[in-house]
């Protein structure tokens, strides 16, 4: 009996799995129907099994919880990047500033100066010019420099430069300043009366070109 026993013990992994050989289970049914120690040592077997299996269902629970925690980390993660991408890409796309360049904007004949009988300076606008949205000065010294460049001496300052710009706009986009019409208007008083400043220029940035619209005096 006791030789049979451990004949048995070797198989009863086996069984307990349910890969024996039909003989082998039969050897094992028949053994365990009359042995209580080969018995019990089944069923602590089975017990450890379901208890493994238990384990092991509650890891795959577990990291497929992580997974999901991570899918929508990483979902929410790359929306938040499209939308604010998007919103970025929209408002330089469709918000772009473009220079109204002298001779495309036939500014010559579209834009000049007007002093007034008070002596204020304005700058008139008609034709395409009309179209910018946004008035950029600079001031100029006497040798020519801008504000903002290296050099420039502001206490010689001695007239001012404005460049038109055109912003094209989108109205998918939130900040989209078309609503506001401050500069479309056709007169803009850029030099007040009394003011030291005794120039105005239009000034070309992208051909960094100069254009005299006003001079005190002339
Ligand atoms: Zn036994």
């Amino acid at each position: 009996m006791q030789k049979n026993c451990d004949l048995i013990k070797d198989l009863l992994p086996l069984y307990a799995d349910e890969v024996c050989s039909e003989e082998s289970r039969k050897a094992v049914a028949e053994h365990i129907s009359g042995c209580s120690t080969c018995r019990s040592m089944l069923e602590k077997m089975n017990k450890q099994l379901v208890v493994n299996v238990n384990n092991d269902i509650g890891t795959l629970k577990r990291i497929k919880r992580r997974l999901w925690i991570e899918r929508i980390v990483i979902g929410l993660i790359a929306a938040g990047v499209l939308i604010t991408g998007g919103w970025l890409g929209g408002f330089y796309v469709f918000n772009t500033e473009q220079t109204m360049d002298y001779e495309k904007y036939n500014l010559a004949e579209n834009v000049y100066a007007e002093e007034d009988a008070e002596g204020n300076v304005w700058l008139v606008k008609q034709g395409l010019a009309i179209e910018s949205w946004l008035i950029y000065p600079t001031i100029r010294d006497k040798n020519g420099c801008h504000s903002g460049e290296e050099g420039f001496n502001m206490e010689e300052k001695t007239g001012i430069m404005i460049t038109l710009k055109e912003r094209k706009s989108n109205d998918f986009v939130m900040f989209n300043i078309d609503s506001d019409s401050r500069f479309c208007q056709e007169r803009t008083m850029i030099i007040e009366a009394g003011s030291e400043l005794t120039e105005f220029y239009y000034y070309d940035d992208t051909t960094d070109t100069e254009y005299l619209l006003w001079k005190k005096g002339e």
